[in-house]
């Protein structure tokens, strides 16, 4: 009788499937399929050949997947009538080892051993998978052989969970109406802004009330983007309370599994434009601030006459020669910080914020 060799393989997807190297049968007479395709699913092993992008085989040093329900199968397509396996299985993911016993078949035969990793976005990383195989039975004395595994499975963020441009949509905020403004705030800015028109300059708000998830957004996207942090140190959200938070995965992978800076960059640039955070910020939104409490504004201001005059709160009118002719103007400041309205310093970190405190 030939030896009957029990060969492994990582399957990234239970439901996907793999492909599965046939048994090895190693005698001379054996027939040409040493490699035979098996595919197999939730209702067992099939006949039929499938491809998947992800089945590790045996050697293979990497699988890289974003499905956290993996399944190690051992296969054969010869008899392992008699035979007795044993595995420790390390999942590499700080739980026991998982010791597993299997039968010998007198047909070929796929055994597939389960596991599910968390899906979450902090699961997202690396596992070093060890399986220790070993014989335990050989009653006919036949050769019965298994073969021990070693891979590392990649679990990758998943479409929905990397950081891109949609990530805009589902923490709204940044919106421009002054209604959004706080009652303590709000009528201080109307009547700036109502002295700034009546003295013919442009007011464009931009952003008022922001919620705290949408400026965690707007910081770390900024922070990868100017390249202040890298993608894998970004701590998760820390919600108050009951909130929810954006449960957003900043590191992007290539199709090898590696981290990929050039794609994290780049997404968390197009994520920041659709935010629509100044792209002459200095200086990263800030995580908490006066936004989320209705207590400041974003505005681009500008006018283009060689001199303005504009009412302060006092009533008294300002004439502004000077410039720069936008919101970082001096004069403009100052008549702005009479009615309580007062913008960020320095001034030109950020040109268009303003707030009850300048913070
Ligand atoms: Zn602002």
């Amino acid at each position: 009788m030939s030896t009957a060799t029990v060969r492994y393989a990582l399957i990234s997807s239970i439901v996907t499937l793999g492909l599965l190297v046939g048994s090895a049968a190693t005698a001379s007479a054996a027939p040409k399929v040493a490699k035979a395709a098996v595919a197999f699913g939730t209702s067992g092993p099939s006949a039929a050949a499938v491809t998947s992008a992800h089945p590790c085989q045996s050697g293979q040093e990497t699988c890289v997947s974003s499905d956290p329900k993996v399944a190690l199968s051992w296969s054969s397509s010869a008899s392992t009538s008699g035979c007795g396996f044993g595995l420790v299985v390390n999942w590499g993911d700080g739980k026991p080892a998982q010791t597993i016993e299997l039968g010998g078949s007198k047909n070929a035969k796929v055994w597939t051993i389960r596991h599910n990793y968390p899906g979450g976005v902090a699961a997202r990383q690396s596992y070093p998978i060890t399986a220790k195989a070993t014989v335990l039975r050989d009653k006919d004395e036949r050769g019965c052989s298994i073969a021990s595994g070693a891979t590392t499975l990649v679990l990758t963020c998943t479409a929905t969970q990397l950081s891109g441009t949609s990530w805009n949509t589902r923490f709204p905020g940044g919106l421009s109406a002054l209604e959004l403004l706080n009652d303590g705030f709000r009528p201080r800015v109307e009547q700036f802004a109502t002295a700034m028109s009546e003295a013919g300059i442009t007011v464009r708000p931009t952003s008022t009330l922001r919620s705290p998830q949408r400026s965690y957004l707007m910081h770390f996207s900024y922070k990868i983007a100017k390249g202040q942090i890298s993608p894998a140190d970004v701590p998760a959200y820390v919600p108050v309370g009951k909130e929810s938070g954006p449960k957003i995965c900043w590191q992007h992978r290539t199709a090898t599994g590696k981290k990929d800076a050039k794609a994290s960059v780049a997404a968390a640039k197009s994520l920041l434009g659709a935010l629509g955070v100044d792209s002459t910020l200095a200086t990263p939104p800030a995580l908490r601030s006066r936004h989320n409490t209705g207590d400041a504004i974003d505005m681009s201001v500008s006018w283009t006459q060689p001199t303005i005059k504009i009412k302060n709160a006092e009533g008294r009118l300002v004439r502004i020669g000077s410039g720069p002719k936008d919101g970082t103007n001096p004069k403009l400041m100052a008549v702005g910080a009479s009615y309580g309205v007062n913008h960020y310093m320095p001034a030109a970190v950020d040109r268009n914020h303003w707030s009850s405190d300048g913070r």
